[in-house]
């Protein structure tokens, strides 16, 4: 078995994991960043960027994570494409173990696994799911030119979803559960002065409608929040957006979390209760789940464990 060992591991390549690299690394600290999955996180699933400080124009998210990740290694960030399946904090150095059997251990430890889109639940959703149900109109709004769809949800996902689909489908449906959407106010605007999109309000996706051979969405059923009366709609692509869940599961009855499954930090920090462990990013923030968020939190992580690391060495060399 292969194994490697770093003074500071990041786990994840959104914009906390590739900041925390570029502040680790300009430390001296030789980070070693496994990338996961999913290279550039999820900026990688959006297009338009309107809101990342620093440039005047609308910049492409995938375009933004390439930067940073030049930017990351430039600097001298090691980033190897890897997925951490199993995690051992209960010692030092910590260990990790990656799907391609390497071993890694690290003296610090810096988790940016961020979040995945979170689902309904219902067997139908999950039937049709690459079927005609998807959670990433970038990645699958492609397949519906000149379709309906509908999107479900009413947060910032849902709105730049909806608009995204609004120029490749015929008609977009946007289903949400209240009266007033969550989105900002700017894309509220822009969603409501578009005229291929409708917004039915106060219902929820009760089931998926479809057929087998080939496996084929045609609809969807809707039920009321108010009646509970139920409704049908005939669609082709269902889009499910209704928020994210942090990637935590790995560090389950190792790592302090909240109820949420967030991890939970100490105040203006980005310690966890294990010391030499930072959390930073989505995977840690269940408020402000912005990119430059993120990318302030890896900041922070690696200028916290820059501080560990040398309260370390200090013991250390009290003891020689
Ligand atoms: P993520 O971007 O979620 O990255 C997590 C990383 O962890 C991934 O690289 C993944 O591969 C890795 N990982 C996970 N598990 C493992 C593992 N076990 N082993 C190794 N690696 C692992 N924010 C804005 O500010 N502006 C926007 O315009 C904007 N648009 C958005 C559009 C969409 C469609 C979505 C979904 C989000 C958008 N956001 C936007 C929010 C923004 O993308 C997130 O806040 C940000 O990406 C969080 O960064 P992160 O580094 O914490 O995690
Ligand atoms: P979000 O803000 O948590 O919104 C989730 C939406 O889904 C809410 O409208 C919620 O309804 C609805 N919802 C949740 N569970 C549901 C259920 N079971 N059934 C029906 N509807 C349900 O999530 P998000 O839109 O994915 O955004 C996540 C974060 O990323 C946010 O911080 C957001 O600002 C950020 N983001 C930013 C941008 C941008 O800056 N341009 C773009 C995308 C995302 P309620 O409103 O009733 O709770």
């Amino acid at each position: 078995m292969k194994s490697r060992h770093a003074k500071v591991i990041i786990i994840g390549s959104g914009p906390a994991g590739y900041t925390a690299g570029i502040y680790a690394a300009r430390a001296m600290l030789k980070p070693l960043l496994i990338e996961g999955i999913q290279p550039g996180g999820q900026m990688t699933t959006t297009t338009d960027v309107e809101n990342y400080p620093g440039f005047a124009d609308v910049i492409q998210g995938p375009w933004l994570m390439d930067q940073m990740r030049v930017q990351a290694l430039h600097v001298g960030t090691e980033i190897v494409a890897d997925h951490i399946d199993a995690v051992d904090l209960k010692r030092q150095p910590f260990r990790l173990k990656g799907d391609s059997g390497t071993e890694y251990t690290a003296d610090a430890l810096i988790i940016a696994t961020g979040a995945q889109a979170r689902w309904l639940g219902l067997p139908s959703e999950e039937r049709f799911r690459g079927y005609g149900v998807s959670a990433c109109a970038t990645c699958d709004g492609f397949f519906f030119r000149g379709k309906n769809v509908i999107v479900i949800g009413g947060g910032n996902t849902a709105v730049e979803e909806a608009l995204y689909l609004a120029n490749i489908a015929t008609h977009v449906t946007l289903v949400h559960r209240r009266g007033a959407l969550r989105a900002e106010k700017i894309l509220q605007e822009r969603l409501f002065a578009n005229a291929k999109i409708e917004v039915v309000w106060n219902s929820e996706l009760a089931e998926v409608l479809g057929h087998e051979d080939p496996r084929t969405v045609t609809g969807v059923g809707l039920r009321s929040t108010l009646t509970g009366d139920m409704t049908e709609i005939p669609a082709d692509g269902v889009f499910i957006a209704i928020g994210h869940v942090p990637q935590t599961e790995l560090f389950k009855d190792q790592i302090e979390m909240k109820p949420s499954g967030y991890i939970k930090t100490a105040p203006y920090s980005t310690a966890t209760n294990i010391p030499g462990v930072f959390a930073a990013g989505d995977v840690a923030d269940d408020v402000y789940r912005q990119a430059v968020t993120a990318a302030g939190m890896g900041c922070m992580a690696a200028l916290d464990a820059e501080r560990h690391l040398a309260g370390l060495d200090l013991l250390h060399e009290a003891a020689e």
